[in-house]
């Protein structure tokens, strides 16, 4: 592999890629391989609160940190909201990034770097990431979730990540679902998905029926489902399998309706181990039809490097057929 420091023999340094992740407090930014190799990277503060202007000279400031950087074919960006994909333009974003809305990221860090810029949300980012290096490399169909804070992915159809008419392709979190009939959700609706599986939604509902806030996390609720033979254990238990049983009936019902070849959970609940992975199979498996009753979903296997990794993947996207890199839009 071509050490970080001297990325500088021709034939390798052409096919290089720069990720970056943006988030509402840190920026992430790497020099990738064509083979989704992490060469090197570096984390700064986001100055979300100096507005949109701020974020992306950040962004280009970062990126010029990066030995080798200026030799790279072009950038991805991943980055919370709606994203346009064609356009590179912020759709809508949460209050993490004030102002975030309507930014038009690729022309503006084009004009800073002088690179193709190609910018999507940070769920498709991390479908990305798992489809052309990860746990679904080489599956021409697949479903990719992630669940933390709440519940994204993406969708693989013939080989591509589908974003659909409105940018909003493989929101998962926002699927109807009876265990969460009445509870509020991120989006401002109710009965949503991630109002009941998402990391949160599931250590408040422990929280709820133990009445103890005592700032016990997921991972402590886990360990209590696998250890704890009492009362205790008994609700973590029940709440796991209500969050992951919610979950696995959903992606059954995605899988028994696409026939994909593969399913693929990651982000940091997906983490916590077999107490959440064992209802999540169970109930998966209930609801599948007869066709596609062997598969099982499998864990990400990139872990936090997918940020940026895929969103220098989206790079590779904007190839033509014959491989070659397509010049920068605006
Ligand atoms: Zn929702």
């Amino acid at each position: 592999m071509t050490p970080p420091h001297r990325p500088a023999a021709a034939t390798s340094v052409a096919r290089c890629l720069l990720g970056v992740d943006v988030g509402g407090t840190k920026t992430a930014a790497g020099l990738v391989s064509a083979d989704g190799a992490l060469l090197t990277s570096v984390v700064r503060p986001t100055p979300a609160a100096q507005g949109p202007a701020a974020v992306l000279d950040a962004i280009a400031a970062a990126v010029r940190e990066l030995p080798g950087h200026h030799l790279a074919e072009g950038l991805g960006i991943g980055t919370g909201g709606v994203i346009d994909r064609d356009s590179g333009v912020v759709i809508s974003a949460n209050d993490l990034l004030p102002g975030w809305a309507g930014t038009r990221l690729s022309e503006e860090l084009t004009a800073r770097l002088a690179l193709p810029v190609a910018a999507d949300n940070d769920a498709n980012v991390f479908a990305l990431a798992e489809q052309t290096y990860g746990a679904g490399a080489g599956c021409r169909s697949a479903l990719y979730v992630s669940v933390g804070t709440g519940i994204g992915g993406g969708l693989v159809t013939g080989g591509r990540l589908l974003r659909g008419a409105h940018s909003t392709a493989g929101e998962f979190g926002h699927i109807a679902v009876p265990e969460a009939t009445g509870l509020g959700c991120n989006c401002g609706r109710t009965g949503h998905l991630e109002a009941v599986a998402s990391g949160p939604a599931m250590t408040a509902r422990f929280r709820e029926l133990t009445g103890h806030d005592d700032g016990r996390g997921l991972r402590q609720v886990a360990a209590l489902a696998e250890k704890d033979s009492g009362s205790a254990g008994d609700t973590a238990r029940a709440v796991l399998a209500e969050g992951a049983g919610a979950l696995g009936r959903a992606l059954a019902g995605l899988v028994n309706t696409m026939d994909p070849e593969r399913v693929v959970i990651g982000g940091g609940v997906a983490s916590i181990g077999d107490a959440y992975w064992r209802p999540l199979t169970e109930a998966f498996v209930a609801e599948l039809l007869p066709g596609p009753s062997g598969l099982r979903p499998v864990p990400a296997k990139l872990g936090p490097r997918a940020a940026v990794v895929g969103a220098a993947a989206l790079v590779l996207e904007d190839r033509d057929a014959a491989g070659r890199p397509l010049p920068a839009t605006s």
